[in-house]
Formats: C-alpha cells, structure tokens, sequence
C-alpha cells in the first residue's frame, strides 16, 4: 500500500510555484495577486481563508483579505465583486462561502468574472468543465486531479466511483474523470444517498472518491482488493485518547481498509492539504492569462 502524501505534494506545488514566481520578479514582473472576500465572523471560513493567506505569502503572491461585515447587503457585495472585477491589479478572487442566508449565492458566484474565478464556482466555468475546455477546475477536484497525475496512478478504462454528488466536490471531479485525458477517460458511477447497492458498487471499483461527510463510512467490505481510496472527507470526532478534545477523520475507515489499497490518502494530510495548493495553482493560471504569459 502506498500513501498519498497530500504534504510532500503540495509543498513540492508551493516549491514550483514560489520558483516561476521568483523568475516573474527577476523580469521586473508584478507576482500573482489573489483577494479572499469574506462576509461575517465564521470561524471556519476565517481559518481556510488564514490558510489561503499564508500560502500565498509562502509562494510570493501578493493576497489582500477584504472582510466584511455580517450584514452587508446583497448589492453592497455585488458592488466589492464588481470593482474586483475591474481591477487591473487582481488576478483572481474567491468569495468565501458559506454566505448570510439574505444573501443569493448563485446570484454572488454568477456575478465574478469568470477570467478571475479562481475557485472555478462560475457557471460558464462549470459549463466548459462539462464540455472538456480548459477552464478553472475548483480547488478540491483539481487537488485530486494533481494527487493522481503525481503518482501517475491510471485512469484510462478504468471503473470509478465517485461517493457523493455536491456541487463543489462529487459532480466536478465526476465530470473530469470521464473527459478525453489524462486523469481521466474513465468510467465513472456517481453514487449518493438514493444509491441502490451501493457496497457492491463500491468494491467493484478501481478507484473510490468518497466525499460524504460521514465519518469512516467506507469500511473494508465496500472496497476491492488493490483499490486507490481517495478520502475528501473531513469530519471532526471526539477523540477518544483524548477525552474533551475532537480528531479529523476522513470518510474512510483508514485503518481497516488501507491495507486492502494499492494507493490511499490519509486524512488529515492528503485531499484537504492538495485543496489550497489548488487554488494557487489557478490563481498563477489567472495571472499568466491576463498577463499573456505561456
Ligand atoms: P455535501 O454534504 O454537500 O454532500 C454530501 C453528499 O454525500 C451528498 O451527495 C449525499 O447524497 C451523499 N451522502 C450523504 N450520506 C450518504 C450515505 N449514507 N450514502 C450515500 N451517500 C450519502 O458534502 P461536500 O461534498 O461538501 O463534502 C463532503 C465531505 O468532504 C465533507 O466531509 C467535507 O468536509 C469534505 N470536504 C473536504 C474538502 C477538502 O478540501 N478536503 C473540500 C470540500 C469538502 P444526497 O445528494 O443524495 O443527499
């Protein structure tokens, strides 16, 4: 069994791109500049979002974190992504979700320049996505889309099944998996909560994505010898070594199925760690194209 080493990974991405950021500032060249937008006081989005900054200081980006206030109104926001839009000096920018209920998030996603949507949420970025053109693949999916090519783990006529069918993880990484290339051209089944025998499509799998939420539902009986097992989940537990303190576990019951894999991610420390990594990735993407760089 081999560990998808989700650290050694992006921290080789984040070496990448801190060099090509480097030769940027040698040719006189501004670095890749990304804003987050944040709306109220969530601590879990102000926890991504100290991520997102301190890996883009890592790398040489310029980041600029606009907070805003929990009751901001809906054309309020609309006005920030607007002059963001316009903005010659932002490359990409990522409104952090979730949103205020009075808020429409499709209304708020809708309205980013799709050139600038880094997070790759925008329907015109979701929609080349489905037709195979090159766009902005959002950041969990192309997190594990980079995981794959890495180890060179094959895809091609492979048989894999994706568990769960969210917006930001199930449908887009299903979709890349079945377009003409490489990770891809596999045959992907896209199994969700109405799913009818789902252990058996489970184990009949070449390689499993299990993105559900449900802390190690994925137990050895529902995986094929030799599987990859790709874990996005993250779910926090009470620890019991630790009475009063909570652990991350994924979706995956690691230590029962892992000896079964040929490949497997560990949780934490693989899918999550590729997740910010991603989003420099497309950020650099963003600038390189309104710069006209290759
Ligand atoms: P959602 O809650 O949006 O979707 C969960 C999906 O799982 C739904 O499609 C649901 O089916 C399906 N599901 C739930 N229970 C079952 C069940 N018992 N059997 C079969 N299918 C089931 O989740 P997300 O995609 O947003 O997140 C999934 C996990 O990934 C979470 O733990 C989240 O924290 C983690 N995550 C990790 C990221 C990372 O960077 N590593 C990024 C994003 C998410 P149905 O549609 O039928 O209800």
């Amino acid at each position: 069994m081999i560990l998808l080493d989700g650290k050694k990974i992006s921290s080789d991405i984040k070496t990448e791109i801190a060099e090509i950021v480097a030769l940027f500032r040698k040719k006189g060249l501004r670095p890749p500049h990304l804003v987050t937008v944040s709306v109220g006081e969530n601590a879990a989005s102000q926890s991504y979002i100290r991520s997102k900054i301190k890996a883009c200081e890592k790398v040489g980006f310029d980041s600029t974190n606009i907070k805003l206030d929990q009751n901001i109104s809906e054309s309020e926001l609309l006005d920030v992504i607007e002059k963001l839009n316009v903005d010659p000096l932002v490359d990409g920018f990522i409104v952090q979700l979730p949103l205020p209920e009075s808020i429409d998030e499709f209304k708020i996603i809708s309205s980013i320049d799709p050139s600038k949507d880094v997070d790759g949420f925008h329907p015109v970025n979701l929609g080349k996505l489905l037709i195979g053109i090159d766009t902005f693949i959002s950041a969990t999916p192309m997190g594990i889309l980079e995981m794959l090519k890495r180890y060179n783990i094959p895809t091609e006529g492979k048989d894999i099944a994706v568990l769960g069918r969210s917006n930001i993880v199930g449908k887009p990484i299903a979709v890349c998996l079945m377009q003409k290339t490489y990770p891809g051209d596999a045959s992907v089944s896209v199994l969700h909560s109405r799913t009818k025998n789902l252990r058996e499509k489970l184990r009949a799998a070449d390689i499993v994505i299990a993105a559900i939420g449900k802390p190690h539902f994925v137990t050895s009986d529902m995986v094929g010898e030799n599987a990859v097992v790709i874990d996005v989940g993250i779910n926090s537990i009470p620890d019991a070594k630790n009475p009063g303190l909570t652990k991350l576990v994924g979706d995956v019951d690691f230590d029962n199925v892992a000896p079964k894999c040929s490949y497997i991610t560990p949780v934490p420390g693989g899918v999550g760690l590729m997740t910010v990594a991603a989003l420099l990735l497309n950020t650099l993407k963003a600038y390189k194209q309104r710069n006209g760089i290759d």
